[in-house]
């Protein structure tokens, strides 16, 4: 049983109750808004929805990928500054949120093959020669090894290496991106002793062996660098000298040597026909069958005979970055924020990762001013952050976050965070398992441009069809559970993750997938948007409407919609079965389960009632925010404080980890029993905040514990 209140909801609930709601057979429900609402919203969502035009989205998209746009540079400025207009020209009042972090740039990329032949590698691609390849964060270096392959550098490719008499130490590893964000594969190449990692995209993955590339088909050309950064943000993101605090003006600020952060081997990304000078002149043995990529030669795994000397300047320097913040005060809660987030960095021109985010929220700013300016009022305050430095270190959104820490904790129904909004027609979403209804009713809300019917249904149908979205997830995501269609759990990788892992607020990540071979490349550009990934500019469209009529739900609803339920679900089915151990656990989570189900009979019950106050849904909507935050501990999860949530954590590949602090335990053979006792404890505070009624000087304060 879900809060949210579907049609057929309604229908059964007409037949039991002494008093069926007048409208219920004529008006669908939508969840979280009482029945006598309901017109009235559907009036303003249709409103809504005929702003957000894909010529307007076009206009945009040509705009912001003008130049390459790295955060702390002017061309960065520039963007921030159109965004700033045209929330301007929306009728909202947007502000700069400034932050001094670190951040980092190349002065020097060398990376030569010196044997057996001499080749010059890294190079840009062609016509791009100003914007070389590199990693953010990475240590210079002046260093000569032997090159050894190490697929895509996880911890089972480093133990079958091992396996195989293959050491790594002191020798350079190359590593194919994917299954895995590049982070993590540096973290493992430190551990394992490599002296540094080289990576690139094997077209087996993103390039030829997909498909066409670009510029005649949308995946990967041989010339195509994969850039971006490997900081290890799944220990904490955020300005790597500011870890848990906002890096404001007079910050106090850690040393370097102390960022947990920051990469301790250097690193640099290779293209496709770079990696293979070095690939196709490694011996030793044979790479196993499922390491081998597509390029035209036997695949091994050294050490060499090739040689590799990368030489690296890198800076490490504090600059000054700037989100663009807009609020719509609202009318009845003010205090009560729907937050909506996505960053305008890039690596290079950005049109899919970001700008197609950023061309989305600047048509939900026009129409939610074009309400806005004929005198409505959301409720609650909708919030919309422009985030800078994302691609750093998710720097912008974390800043914003840390600094508004406390407001955000007792306010934030959710985070609605798009980044990549789309690169093809496949809906896909990952949300916090409370918001997978909300994120299910809002997709039969608007329709899909290609087909005609809901987004849902073409979503539901594509799955029921045999597939995942057809291109490659890089914010990858766990497994879900639930009737589908699949809505992933939240990992990590864009600027929902301040807002769950840290203050325990629930979110939704949104976007259009397709084919997309050039990520984080200066080939993510306007033409390829327009050629192979939006062709007419419709999904940008759609995607406004998906993510402003979320926000207006949001903001105007009753109850909001967050089911705890279905939480408790996920929670059951992460526990492994048959361990006895686990049985205080799984018994908080029934208990929490139950109460889960009474509180959504209850606003259920409430939202067709006819003696419904909005007394009621403020009562209802503080337990719910509370239960949230409950998910959350001071003091975080072993060696990573700032991660507070309980349920889920990025590992470092991002894949989200469900009931991180219990599988750590079982997985090193820790203290099984303390993280159960400390895990039911967490559920029972849960459940706690869910019952208590709230009392009338106490709006939403979080809960926490120590
Ligand atoms: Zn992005």
């Amino acid at each position: 049983v879900k809060v949210t209140v579907s049609l057929a909801a309604l229908a059964a609930l007409a037949c039991v109750s002494p008093t069926p709601a007048p409208e219920a057979d004529a008006n669908p429900g939508i969840g979280g808004f009482h029945v006598s609402r309901v017109v009235e919203q559907r009036a303003l969502e249709g409103e809504f929805a005929r702003i957000p035009d894909p010529a307007a989205c076009e206009s945009h998209l040509r705009r912001v990928t003008a130049e390459p746009h790295v955060a702390g540079t002017p061309a960065n400025a520039r963007v921030a500054e159109y965004i700033h207009a045209q929330f301007r020209a929306a009728g909202l009042s947007p502000e700069f949120a400034e932050y001094e972090v670190l951040l980092s740039y190349p002065e020097r990329i060398e990376v030569e093959l010196v044997a057996p032949a001499r080749a010059t590698l890294a190079r840009a691609e062609d016509g791009f020669e100003s914007l070389p390849p590199w990693h953010a964060y990475s240590p210079s270096c002046d260093l000569e090894a032997e090159v050894v392959y190490v697929n895509y550098a996880r911890a089972e490719d480093f133990d079958a290496l091992a396996e195989a008499g293959v050491d790594v130490r002191g020798r350079i590893v190359l590593a194919r991106h994917f299954q895995g964000y590049r982070g993590g594969k540096a973290l493992e190449a430190h551990r394992r002793g490599a002296a540094a990692l080289l990576t690139y995209s094997d077209p087996a993955d993103d390039g030829w062996a997909k498909g066409k590339v670009y510029p005649e088909g949308p995946w990967g050309p041989a010339d195509k660098v994969q850039r971006g950064a490997t900081v290890h943000d799944f220990l904490v993101p955020g300005d790597p000298l500011t870890p848990g605090w906002a890096s404001t003006a007079g910050a106090r600020r850690i040393d370097a040597a102390e960022a947990g952060p920051l990469p301790k081997i250097p690193s640099c990304p290779l293209a496709p026909r770079d990696a293979s000078e070095i690939l196709s002149r490694l011996g030793g043995a044979g790479a196993p069958p499922e390491w081998r990529g597509a390029l035209p030669f036997a695949y091994h795994l050294g050490p060499g005979p090739a040689r590799v000397r990368m030489r690296l300047e890198m800076t490490r320097e504090i600059r000054t970055i700037r989100n663009v913040v807009a609020r719509l005060e609202g009318g009845k809660f003010p205090e009560e924020i729907v937050l909506l987030t996505n960053h305008y960095d890039a690596w290079a021109h950005g049109a899919v990762d970001p700008g197609s985010g950023t061309a989305a929220m600047l048509e939900v700013a026009r129409g939610l001013g074009a309400l806005a300016k004929r005198g409505w009022r959301p409720r609650r305050s909708i919030v919309l952050v422009a985030c800078d430095a994302e691609e750093f270190t998710l720097t912008g959104s974390t800043e914003w976050g840390e600094e508004h820490a406390e407001s955000l904790s007792k306010g934030a129904i959710a985070c609605l965070n798009v980044d990549s909004a789309a690169c093809g027609p496949d809906f896909g979403a990952t949300a916090s398992p409370s918001l997978w209804g909300f994120v299910r009713e809002v997709a039969g809300a608007v329709e899909d441009p290609a087909t005609g019917k809901s987004v849902l249904e073409a979503w539901r149908a594509r799955e029921r069809a045999g597939g995942a979205a057809s291109t490659l997830r890089y914010v990858a995501a766990g497994p879900a559970a639930d009737e589908g269609p699949t809505v992933s759990v939240p990992g990590s990788g864009s600027d929902y993750t301040v807002f769950l892992n840290h203050l325990g607020i629930p979110i939704a990540d949104l976007a259009f997938e397709g084919p997309y071979g050039v990520y984080h490349s200066v080939h993510d550009n306007f033409d390829w948007m327009a050629r192979f990934g939006d062709p007419g500019f419709r999904y940008h469209a759609a995607a406004a409407r998906l993510w402003g009529i979320a926000a207006l739900r949001l903001a105007e609803c009753d109850v909001p919609p967050l089911d705890l339920a279905a939480y408790v679900r996920v929670i059951e089915r992460a526990l492994p079965e048959g361990d006895a151990r686990l049985e205080p656990v799984r018994a908080s989570a029934r208990a929490l389960g139950d109460a889960a189900e009474k509180t959504n009979r209850r606003v259920r019950d409430l939202l067709v009632s006819p003696e419904w106050s909005e007394a009621d849904g403020a009562g209802a909507t503080q337990a719910l925010l509370r239960a949230e935050r409950a998910f959350c501990r001071e003091e975080g999860l072993p060696d990573r404080p700032w991660f507070r949530h309980q349920i889920f954590a990025p590992l470092p590949s991002y894949v989200a980890e469900t009931l991180p602090r219990i599988r750590r335990a079982l997985r090193t053979g820790g203290d099984v029993e303390a993280e159960v006792a400390r895990l039911a404890e967490t559920l029972d505070a849960v459940r706690a905040a869910l019952l208590t009624p709230p009392t009338a000087e106490e709006p939403s304060a979080p809960r926490r514990r120590s």
